[in-house]
């Protein structure tokens, strides 16, 4: 059954949900997005998601033509519209139709749209075995040309690094920034455990800023493990105990392989695995719930 898509301020078919291909985010991929999770009936993290979509609206001074309390309706209603407690939110702004030059000031509206599906689950397997990943020599965006902190439409970078991925034969890739240091993987945080410190890179290596990337930190330190935002190599990758990527679509999913190198004892680590429990937990019971019986229920 097709899905039922929030498109220009209505719902719609997902056939009738057509783009113009003289819109700006096609054309030029112009324009912000969030990936979003739904657990158990409620949106996880929903506030956070909505406030970096706003942030990095204004960073690309785009104006949604919405308040952020008309898009957490949004999306709530779209997944209500498709009968849905779990799942996978896309929710993108666009610069809108304008001509063919680049100039933004010639769009003059923005198109939101939403769409709610099931979520592709990355295969368990992973999550019990681990990743192999690779590190690729394409770059991650120098803040100074692309600021990795907006999430834009354009992720060509991303693109050309998840090739050299699939080139490598593995499902991700890692990259350095300009000077080397570990920035990212293709749609997720990368973290480290050394001695029992929990270490990600700091958000001026180049780096979105990752909603599960936060969480995990805080889940760490909630467990009294050590948390630091540092700079790091592709050789503190080689000789780490653990390696993890974050991400709203993989959640934790453990590193056991950098560049053909076995990170740890070649298994999902101790804090690695410790995290992920408690990650699966907060997605229990973290965001809005999506159906109003369910706050009933829960009142009872
Ligand atoms: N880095 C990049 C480049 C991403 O696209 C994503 C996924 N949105 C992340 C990191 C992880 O961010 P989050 O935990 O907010 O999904």
């Amino acid at each position: 059954m097709g899905l039922i898509i929030y498109f220009d301020g209505k719902y719609v078919p997902e056939e009738e949900a057509k783009v113009s291909v003289f819109d700006h985010g096609l054309l030029y991929g112009d324009g912000v997005f969030e990936g979003i999770r739904a657990y158990n009936g409620r949106v996880f993290k929903l506030k956070e998601h909505l406030k970096r979509l706003y942030e990095s609206a204004r960073c690309i001074q785009l104006n949604i033509g919405l308040t952020e309390e008309e898009m957490e309706e949004v999306v709530l209603e779209t997944l209500r519209r498709n009968n849905l407690r779990d799942g996978y939110i896309r929710l993108v702004v666009t610069r809108g139709r304008g001509d063919l030059g680049l100039d933004p000031r010639k769009c003059p509206k923005p198109l939101v749209f939403c769409i709610a599906s099931k979520i592709q689950l990355y295969p368990e397997e992973l999550y019990q075995k681990g990743l192999e990943v690779v590190t690729v020599p394409t770059r991650r965006n120098v803040p100074e040309a692309l600021n990795p902190r907006i999430k834009s439409l354009n992720y060509l970078n991303n693109i050309l690094a998840k090739i050299e991925a699939n080139l490598a034969g593995v499902p991700e890739a890692i990259m350095l920034n300009n000077e080397g240091y570990v920035a990212e993987a293709t749609g997720d945080n990368v973290f480290i455990v050394k001695n029992g410190v929990l270490i990600t890179p700091p958000p001026h290596v180049g780096i979105l800023e990752g909603i599960t990337r936060n969480t995990v930190m805080e889940l760490a330190r909630k467990r009294g493990i050590p948390v630091e935002e540092r700079v790091f190599t592709r050789l503190d990758l080689f000789i780490a105990d653990e390696c993890f990527l974050t991400g709203t679509a993989a959640e934790i999913i453990p590193v056991v392989k950098v560049d053909g190198r076995v990170i740890g004892n070649g298994e999902p680590g101790e804090i690695t695995t410790a995290l992920i429990k408690d990650f699966r937990e907060l997605t229990k019971v973290d965001g809005p719930k999506i159906y109003a019986e369910d706050v009933e229920e829960a009142a009872l």
